[in-house]
């Protein structure tokens, strides 16, 4: 039987353990599966592009597991009462083939990327970092201000969003939940000010500038998140230059990241080298680092493999007959009702 983990599951085990607390098994989970970036078989992710979003699918494997997620990307779904972003995925046994874990992957994708930012900007950020700026408050931004405040130590918030709902939505939940100093600030460019780390996580179907060169700081460490697909992205393109650039998976980012706006040849790292010691990240506390994320599968594939364990520990889940169960595992046909009939008939003669 297949494990069903629904956003109720899910829900429950985020609950039981606690925002941060799986943030922080999540970011451990995520840097080990990092760490064996060698073991896995890795492509870019199949896109279906509309003139409103995108549809992808993101696999990847080791020896023993296949993972998948199936994302879109719709921006102006908040229109129509839809998230912008919504998930599901499966974990299979890749020497048989059996899925053993269908799960959402909507919040979970939330989880995931917030604990990936954070994993990164641990490696590439100033240590002494305690303020971020959070631009784009939609449905991602709590995570990314949990996980940065849970994995850095960071202190205070600068957040701003085009939309004020979105913001007063942030600083309702921040301010309940946590003990961080909130700063609503009036512009990008406010909210950048002085900021140790800026993360971009806005959703707009173009090429916005939500960061220009003018706002990037000495030694700031941005985790420009929003940017995932062709034709989307958030940075100007005069601020890549300024900034030493780590990338989740290179053959993907190069299509989908904000150096899509950048020449083939410029000169990018990609993060697992940074954390296995083979490159450098941060040379120096002045310069400036940008981390580059679309999302890429392993990220997925790790989050499924923590679910299913803690929701095997657990029992949180159903099982669900995905796949058939069958007595003789060449006798598909014994399923429909033409079959069971034979099998009576058989059995009565
Ligand atoms: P969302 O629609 O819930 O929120 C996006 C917010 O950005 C909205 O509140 C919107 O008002 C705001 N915004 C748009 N343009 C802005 C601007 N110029 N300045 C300030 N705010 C602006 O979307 P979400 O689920 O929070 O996702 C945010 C983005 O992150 C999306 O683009 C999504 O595709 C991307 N994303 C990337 C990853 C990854 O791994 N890299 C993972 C998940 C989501």
């Amino acid at each position: 039987m297949t494990r069903f983990i629904d956003v109720h599951s899910l829900v429950r085990l985020v609950d039981e353990t606690g925002v941060p607390q799986f943030l922080e098994a999540l970011a451990d989970a995520l840097r080990d599966d990092f760490l064996r970036w060698r073991e896995f078989d890795k492509k870019a992710r199949v896109a279906s592009h509309s003139h409103l979003g995108v549809i992808e699918l993101m696999p990847v494997a080791d020896d023993g597991a296949y993972a998948f997620k199936y994302v879109n990307g719709h921006p102006h779904n908040t229109q129509v009462g839809l998230p912008t972003v919504m998930a599901f995925g499966v974990l299979a046994e890749v020497d048989t083939g059996y899925p053993v874990l269908l799960s959402e992957l909507t919040l979970t994708t939330a989880l995931r990327t917030a604990a990936t930012s954070a994993m990164a900007a641990k490696a590439l950020a100033r240590p002494d970092s305690r303020s971020l700026a959070l631009i784009g408050n939609g449905s991602q931004s709590e995570f990314q201000a949990l996980a940065f405040h849970a994995l850095l130590g960071i202190e205070e918030v600068r957040v701003f969003d085009t939309d004020p709902h979105a913001t007063d939505k942030l600083v309702r939940h921040l301010s309940a939940c946590t003990p961080l100093d909130i700063v609503r600030a009036r512009s990008v460019a406010e909210a950048v000010r002085g900021a140790d780390i800026v993360t971009t996580i806005t959703a707009y179907q173009g090429h916005a500038a939500v960061l220009t060169p003018g706002m990037i700081e000495p030694g700031m460490h941005i985790n420009a998140v929003g940017g995932d697909s062709p034709g989307k992205t958030e940075l100007h393109p005069g601020v890549l230059p300024l900034a030493r650039v780590f990338v989740e998976y290179e053959p993907q980012t190069r299509v989908e990241g904000e150096i899509q706006q950048a020449a083939a040849d410029f000169p990018v790292h990609e993060l697992w080298r940074v954390l296995l010691g083979e490159v450098p990240g941060r040379e120096s506390a002045q310069q400036v680092t940008l981390f580059d994320s679309v999302g890429f599968a392993l990220e997925d594939y790790t989050a499924l493999r923590y679910i299913q364990r803690v929701a095997t520990e657990r029992g949180i889940g159903q099982q669900i007959a995905l796949v058939p169960e069958l007595d003789d595992p060449k006798d598909l046909f014994g399923l429909t009702a033409s079959g069971r009939r034979r099998a009576v008939l058989r059995r009565a003669a």
